[in-house]
């Protein structure tokens, strides 16, 4: 077990099987590196979860195993996708839990991407 807590990747995951297609979701973006699409329990007006294509399993998997080209790729994604939904003049917020400890509950490295209102000092 990893000191983080989480499993070895599990091809069956929630958000393995979006990205199959075998789960629906309301996508707002797809590209070669990255799928992005509203989060079922919205924290905020706009809550959406970008997640790679790759199979990663947190944040720290991601960085250590990923291409340049795939960690380029994928948060360029990230940008693309809250400009594409007028967050950015606004501002918004991203966020990605690593690790049980930290919250992490799905085992598919993603980042959440909250705007639509003001978000006031990040807790923690
Ligand atoms: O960072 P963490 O792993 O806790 O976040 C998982 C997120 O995935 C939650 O915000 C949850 O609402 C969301 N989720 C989803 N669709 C699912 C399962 C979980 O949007 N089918």
């Amino acid at each position: 077990m990893p000191v983080s807590g989480l499993p070895p990747y599990d091809e069956n995951n929630i958000f393995a099987r979006i990205l199959r297609g075998e789960i629906p979701s309301k996508r707002v973006h797809e590209d070669e590196w990255a799928v992005a699409f509203h989060d079922i329990a919205p924290q905020a007006p706009t809550h959406v979860l970008v997640i790679p294509r790759g199979a990663y399993v947190s944040l720290a998997d991601f960085a250590t195993r990923g291409s340049e080209a795939e960690v380029a790729g994928f948060w360029r994604a990230v940008a693309t996708v809250a400009k594409s939904l007028g967050l950015e003049d606004a501002g918004y917020r991203t966020l990605s839990n690593m690790g049980r400890a930290a919250g992490q509950e799905v085992p598919h490295f993603h980042v959440h991407l909250f705007g639509g209102r003001p978000l006031g000092p990040m807790l923690v």
